[in-house]
């Protein structure tokens, strides 16, 4: 475990913000647009970065990047999964070493061979596959789980997989929380959910890093300007929110309701049990934002 306090929090670290998505399918798996025209909406609708996670095939996106915009090599990954009898959805991002997966591959491999090339792995949309944290207690080395998957959300109502994180930061210690899209391009899924990582190098490399050390937060919209732990409290400031949560363990943590101007900003008294606490902040139109969990 890190002792670097920007550990999970980058609103400790330096660097610039970047808005990215890191799931999304094109033609070459079961996406109707072509690798091409999916990279090409996300750099005109104004991230900074983008990975296409194709089932099974690592599709290179090198020729879409330019010195404004950087793409990721990236992969979902499948085979069997030995808790729930179905298919496991591992997420990679940053990866090296391999150009397909292979659905012989047990999910720990799957983990370690993203890893070994220095990429990170996701488990993507727990709740989606009916997906405990306690049937994933035996994984090792993954970076964390995605805790919003917007095509989820579209065509299933199972895109929110919060209660899922926590059942792992109770019992797994840290573990991130990313948003993505999942963008099939076929059920309006994009645009909905992404991450905002704050680096200086702003490479593939440098995304990975920020990723892998928790140096962003996941986002439907809703932003948040500063998160940190100072004289026995958590203190949060955001953009508009009716609501503001401070999560942590057990009946742990406190929730923040508007009455009549929007909140941009809360404090939670520590009193030393939260064990951890992530944040969470819903805008007007239920939209949300969560930050990465901190270690109390
Ligand atoms: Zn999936
Ligand atoms: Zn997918």
């Amino acid at each position: 475990m890190s002792t670097d306090p920007t550990f999970g929090n980058p609103f400790l670290a330096d660097g610039a913000w970047r808005r990215g998505n890191i799931h999304a399918h094109s033609t070459n798996s079961d996406g109707a647009r072509s690798p091409a025209d999916a990279v090409r909406w996300y750099r005109d609708a104004g991230y900074d970065f983008a990975a296409l996670s194709d089932h099974r095939v690592v599709t290179d996106t090198t020729a879409f990047a330019s010195a404004d915009f950087v793409t990721v090599p990236g992969i979902e990954m499948h085979g069997p999964d030995p808790a729930t009898g179905e298919r496991y959805h591992i997420l990679a991002t940053g990866v090296h070493g391999f150009e397909r997966s292979d659905d012989t591959w047990s999910p720990q491999e799957a983990i370690d061979r993203v890893t070994d090339g220095g990429g990170i792995a996701i488990l993507a949309h727990p709740y989606w596959l009916g997906q405990s944290a306690h049937d994933m207690r035996g994984l090792r080395g993954y970076a964390g789980l995605e805790v919003f998957n917007s095509v989820c959300d579209v065509t299933r109502a199972k895109g929110f997989s919060g209660l899922t994180w926590d059942e792992h930061l109770l019992h797994d210690g840290l573990t991130w929380g990313f948003a993505t899209d999942d963008s099939h391009w076929k059920h309006g899924a994009e645009g909905r959910g992404w991450v905002m990582a704050r680096t200086a190098d702003f490479s593939p490399a440098g995304i990975v890093a920020a990723l892998r050390c928790g140096q962003f937060y996941a986002t439907m919209g809703p932003e948040i300007h500063d998160l940190r732990i100072q004289d026995g409290a958590v203190r949060v400031q955001t953009s508009p929110a009716r609501r503001i949560s401070v999560i942590a363990a057990r009946a742990r943590g406190s929730s923040r309701l508007a009455a009549g101007d929007p909140l941009t900003s809360a404090v939670h008294d520590l009193n030393g049990t939260e064990r951890y606490v992530r944040v969470e902040v819903e805008d007007d139109e239920g939209k949300v934002a969560w930050s990465n969990p901190l270690l109390v």
